[in-house]
């Protein structure tokens, strides 16, 4: 495979904006779909689950293979709803490039910031669509500029929108200086630039060719001898500078009408990397942990895949990997270094959006599915056990919101347990926890909506409809002093004595993922076989705090002493010692609760803003910023989830059904102990 032909494409967005929209209308011009989906009619290919095209939004992210131009494209498709924000941060691990689809009239929203920052995060390259140009009210050089006020980002319109009597019907291609206009099939034609249009545009494209020619000296060179420039430099000049992420390519179109899909495909070749773009990808050693030489896109490397995304679903169990080095072949046995287990996937799959097609191999930069592997979770590496590597994991968020569940029949608790577990083992942000003592589960999750999908998941993939409590925040706990604990333990099990010993030391420390297990002066007398063992206790123990049996978060446990006994040292033993030393020493340590804090962001017209501000002021708000935007009032702040449920009802009734509000996990902060009474934490 010609991997500079090669495109793994993200499509994020806003939701609303017409990301799914966009995505059809891709696979229909590349002759995936015979008939365009429509997301109102509930008919989109990409949503495969029933549920997501009840609400019309997209939640699991597909991926599906297109050609177009003698390229093929790999585009996984992101959904749009904050609540499932992990599940763009994991797509975006393995994407190459993105194109951000903005709305004509709003531009840049409060979920589209928190997508770009994920690209920054992970140095991935964009090119902006900003759609819905035939709206009324749309603005679509405005719109490209809040690229820059609300980002900080260069946007670089590469088009000019034609508007023919207020009515948006193609595009001037900059570089081409070409009109371009759709007919109502979405089918092309090429035409003249309308003549009142023309100086518009010249100005628009001046602007384009001064920029390309800062870093460009055959660009430069031919600007100052006014020459016209050739459209392969000015091309070059762009991809050059769209892949070091310094500028943003901007496209306007109309994804409903079909207006501006191809020429946006062509810049996805142009501008978007392909895998030879990339930097080779850091991995260090399973055992060692130390850092192993980077391995790039090279199909006679060492076999380095990531696994980014479990899906159960009609064509069987998937796993979706992107592979970085080497030549993934069917039937080939992987190694899981974290799991420690061998995979035998029995089939390889390029998945289109509606079928798969099973394939002898697929080399490094490509991305594709594997059916029946049974350890691997989403984060894991999957490698030649030859060469093992682990890429570093995937970290997901402390999910904030938690619901009990409990089934309604004791013939249904171990359907139950089966579903949650499936679902869990699906999405890494979605916690299940199980309370033997009360015969109920604590599902936790990103946020309401989140878990009320799961919940229809339930009923719809499983038959099975739980007693349901409602929603509470998902508090944490976390260490405010210090403590020590040691215990050994040495008995007979079976016939045969066993023996392990431990000890651990807590220290303090801001955080809000699960403490870190370290390894410390004196761990070293616990034999490297058992430390895994170790590990796992230290881990699953702390899963439930000492105060009120929430998560423990931040700080370090530290492993400080342990034993060993010649003959009689046990895994078991080691990890019970683990697990009580672990206790004694949480018994002596202080602990505080913490609750989740959220920044909202919420967007209404004027008039109604000081109702909304006041009634934030009720629900423990800070506003830290007010806004103007035209006629809209932007609202920023930060405000402790507990305050926040329901608001999408409450908002709705304050701004008639005019605002629109974004809330998104910002931290923990601590429960003052006064508070802890009334929220009946504790009974005195
Ligand atoms: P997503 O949430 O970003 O996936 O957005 P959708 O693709 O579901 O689109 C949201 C709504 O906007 C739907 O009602 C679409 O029909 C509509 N829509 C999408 N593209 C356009 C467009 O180009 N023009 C107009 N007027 N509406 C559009």
């Amino acid at each position: 495979m010609d991997l500079a032909r090669l495109r793994n494409l993200g499509i994020a967005a806003h939701i609303d904006a017409g990301k799914t929209t966009v995505t059809e209308r891709i696979l229909n011009l590349c002759g995936v779909e015979r008939r365009v989906g429509r997301v109102d009619e509930g008919t989109a290919t990409m949503d495969w689950m029933a549920e997501e095209r009840e609400r019309g939004i997209t939640i699991t992210a597909a991926a599906t293979r297109v050609r177009w131009a003698d390229h093929d494209l790999n585009v996984i498709d992101t959904p749009g709803h904050v609540d499932f924000t992990v599940e763009v941060e994991r797509c975006m691990r393995v994407l190459d490039g993105a194109v951000l689809v903005l709305d004509a009239v709003a531009g840049v929203q409060a979920q589209s910031e928190t997508v770009w920052r994920q690209m920054a995060r992970h140095g991935v390259p964009c090119i902006a669509f900003v759609n819905k140009c035939d709206k009324t009210g749309a603005d679509p050089l405005a719109a490209a500029e809040t690229l820059a006020t609300r980002l900080g980002a260069r946007p670089l319109p590469i088009q000019y929108p034609i508007f023919e009597d207020g009515v948006f019907t193609g595009v001037v291609d900059l570089v081409s200086r070409k009109a371009l206009f759709f007919h109502a099939d979405g089918s092309l034609r090429d035409g003249e630039v309308p003549a009142g249009l023309w100086d518009e545009a010249e100005v628009l494209r001046a602007e384009m060719v001064d920029t390309l020619a800062e870093e460009d000296e055959e660009l430069l060179g031919a600007v100052l001898d006014d020459l016209e420039p050739e459209v392969a430099t000015l091309q070059s000049a762009l991809r050059a500078r769209t892949l070091t992420g310094e500028l943003v390519p901007v496209l306007f179109g109309a994804a409903l009408r079909g207006i501006g899909i191809q020429p946006l495909l062509d810049a996805i070749l142009t501008a978007l990397p392909s895998p030879l773009d990339r930097p080779p990808v850091v991995g260090h050693d399973p055992i060692t942990g130390a850092e192993l030489p980077p391995r790039g896109p090279d199909p006679g490397g060492s076999l380095t895949t990531l696994a980014f995304k479990l899906h159960a679903g009609a064509h069987g169990d998937l796993t979706f990997v992107r592979i970085y080095a080497g030549t993934l072949k069917s039937g080939m046995k992987l190694w899981n270094p974290r799991s420690r287990r061998m995979e035998r996937p029995p089939t390889l799959r390029r998945i289109h959006a509606d079928h798969g097609v099973d394939l002898d191999e697929a080399v490094a930069g490509d991305i594709v599915a594997l059916t029946g592997c049974k350890q691997t979770v989403t984060g894991d590496t999957l490698c030649d056990r030859a060469e093992p590597i682990a890429l570093e994991p995937l970290t997901f968020p402390e999910p904030v919101v938690a619901l009990v569940v409990e089934p309604v029949s004791a013939d249904d608790r171990d359907k139950l347990r089966v579903a949650l577990d499936r679902l869990a083992h699906e999405d890494p942000s979605f916690r299940v926890r199980e309370n033997t003592n009360t015969g109920q589960w604590t599902i936790e999750g990103m946020g309401e909506l989140h878990l009320e999908v799961q919940l229809h998941r339930l009923e719809q993939e499983f038959r099975l409809t739980p007693r349901v409590g409602q929603p509470r925040v998902s508090y944490r706990e976390s260490l405010v002093g210090g403590g020590r604990g040691a215990a050994e333990v040495d008995r007979t099990m079976g016939g045969s004595r066993i023996f392990g010993s431990v000890e651990v030391e807590l220290v303090p420390e801001p955080g809000e993922q699960a403490p870190a297990i370290v390894w410390a002066e004196g761990g070293e007398r616990i034999p490297p076989e058992f430390r895994p063992a170790v590990e796992e206790a230290l881990a699953t123990e702390s899963g439930s705090g000492p105060r009120f049996g929430f998560p423990l978060v931040g700080g370090q446990i530290r492993v400080v002493g342990g034993g060993s006994s010649e003959g009689a040292d046990a895994e078991a033993a080691f990890a019970q010692a683990a697990t009580q030393a672990l206790r004694i020493a949480l018994e002596s340590a202080e602990i505080a609760l913490l609750e989740p804090q959220m920044t909202f962001e919420i967007e209404s017209p004027e008039e109604f803003s000081s109702g909304i501000i006041a009634d934030l002021g009720s629900r423990r708000a800070e506003v830290s910023e007010v806004r103007a935007e035209g006629p809209k009032r932007i609202l920023v702040g930060t405000v402790p989830l507990l305050e926040m449920f329901g608001y999408a009802t409450a908002v709705r009734s304050l701004s008639q059904g005019r605002a629109d509000h974004v809330l998104k996990p910002a931290g923990y902060t601590r429960v003052p102990e006064a508070e802890l009474e009334v929220r009946g934490l504790i009974w005195s």
